[in-house]
């Protein structure tokens, strides 16, 4: 019947459309991108596409044939409509990946969206320049002394980066050792086991109290039974939550500073154990900033909207350091980290006075080398006035694989270049992953002295061994 035909059609269109606009609000590409990284099948399949492909086709025109050969033509109908909807799921997933966030559903972008569409954006979404200076640059195939990476995420790491693995890119880097930061529980239990019982004297556990303790009447001392517990299991120093002071909340919904003195047990345990303290705080000064095309993290912001501190009710970044400083003059004995510089590296001579004033503060340099090294001669006075506060940490984990182009001795021997030679106007460590600002640096050049600190001297002072903690433990209690 020809009108059936017809309502069939246009109700047929009409969900196709549909279908299309929901889809495209939903994430598709980054679902896709995290299943391949965290999951092996989804990762064999990624990486054989070709085949999947050839065998799919195969399948069609086998299907196809049939189809004809025994005039099943309403299963033609259902197999063509079938193939428009994975062509139109297809296209949403190419102009997901091609524009991040282009926002098709977003009106107050539309014109954005607009531009996309005619094709103008389309040089300046790809854009990725290519220098054509020519202009000599160092190589580091080992870092110049033994080196502790105070900073990083072995839960962060792809499912094929094996320990063995791992380990044969730190020997290849001249990386001695790798402080792992993720210790909650159970997860610290099941790094110590796959991590550091396999290699004993490569990897250090710092231990992670749960952020959500004051949501729990006793919540506090659980956690300190469990830093116990964990420094018996060998944890040498604590890693702290950046969500202190940015939304955290306790038992009854009210928002947890960075210096609550509910938590100061835990600083208190540290310090008599000697247990170095990594904290996050804080985040880059961009994110507080709008996203829009005159912020200098735009496409890093496009990419990852929730990072953004944009909105109503987030404390501002001054309140945070504010509220740092107090923590750090009412715990004089217990050493503090700040984790990426203590997210001040846009801000040195900010950074330099914290140091000045308190001597029980630390930092290390994970993943803020894009802004370390476009101000070189500031950074390299830095480093040298402060050789005995600053440690050498990579943020390595997240996007480490022996099969993509980051492999983990890529990335250590990025942070070395980096700081050994003047290797000038170069992509700092994982640029083409993490886009943290569209510029180049320039390399420190450091002296050998101060590059021993940096590396190894410093974290080796700092962090205590694990035999050392567990007597101050026994101390504590005797007779356990
Ligand atoms: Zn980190």
């Amino acid at each position: 019947m020809p009108s059936r035909s017809r309502w069939l059609s246009l109700a047929l269109v009409l969900s196709l459309f549909f279908y299309i606009l929901l889809l495209s609000g939903f994430p598709l590409a980054d679902a896709l991108a995290n299943l391949e990284s965290q999951s092996e099948l989804f990762g064999t399949v990624a990486r054989n596409k070709k085949w999947v492909a050839l065998g799919v086709m195969g399948l069609g025109l086998a299907f196809g044939a049939w189809v004809i050969w025994r005039r099943k033509w309403a299963y033609l109908v259902v197999g063509a409509v079938g193939m428009v909807f994975l062509a139109a799921t297809y296209g949403v997933y190419k102009f997901q990946k091609t524009y991040p966030r282009a926002g098709l559903l977003n009106t107050e972008r539309y014109e954005d969206s607009l531009s996309i569409l005619l094709g103008r954006d389309a040089a300046l979404s790809r854009f990725a320049p290519q220098d054509t200076l020519k202009v000599e640059r160092r190589r580091i195939e080992r870092a110049a002394f033994p080196v502790i990476d105070v900073h990083f995420h072995l839960e962060s790491l792809r499912y094929d980066m094996t320990p063995d693995r791992l380990v044969a890119a730190m020997d290849a880097a001249g990386v001695q050792k790798v402080v792992h930061l993720g210790g909650d529980q159970p997860a610290f239990e099941h790094f110590a086991k796959k991590f550091r019982d396999k290699h004993p004297d490569r990897f250090i556990l710092f231990v992670k109290p749960d952020p959500n303790a004051l949501m729990r009447p006793n919540g506090v001392q659980e956690e300190v039974a469990w830093l116990r517990k964990a420094a018996r299991m060998g944890a040498q120093g604590i890693k702290e939550n950046k969500s202190f002071g940015m939304g955290q909340l306790d038992e009854q919904g009210r928002n947890v500073p960075i210096d609550d003195p509910r938590l100061d047990p835990y600083w208190s345990l540290a310090a008599q154990l000697r247990m170095p303290v990594l904290f996050h705080i804080g985040e880059p000064t961009s994110f507080w900033r709008p996203i829009d095309p005159t912020n200098e993290r735009y496409p890093e912001l496009l990419r990852h909207p929730e990072w953004s501190l944009d909105r109503k009710g987030v404390p501002t970044q001054s309140s945070l350091m504010a509220q740092r400083e107090k923590l750090l003059a009412r715990h004089p004995g217990t050493v503090f980290i700040g984790a990426h510089l203590g997210m001040n590296a846009d801000d040195l001579a900010y950074a330099a006075r914290l140091l000045d004033t308190y001597p029980n503060y630390f930092l290390d340099i994970a993943a803020v080398i894009s802004d370390l090294g476009r101000q070189p001669y500031t950074a390299r006075r830095f480093f040298i006035k402060y050789q005995d506060r600053i440690l050498f940490g990579s943020d390595g984990g997240f996007g480490l694989s022996p099969s993509t182009d980051w492999t983990p001795e890529r990335l250590f021997r990025s942070y070395f270049e980096f700081l050994e030679t003047e290797n000038e106007y170069t992509e700092y460590p994982l640029q083409s992953i993490t886009r943290q600002g569209d510029w180049r640096v320039h390399g420190l050049g450091l002296p050998s002295e101060v590059l021993e600190k940096l590396y190894f001297r410093n974290a080796a002072r700092l962090i205590p061994p694990s035999a050392d903690v567990i007597s101050r433990l026994d101390g504590l209690d005797p007779g356990s």
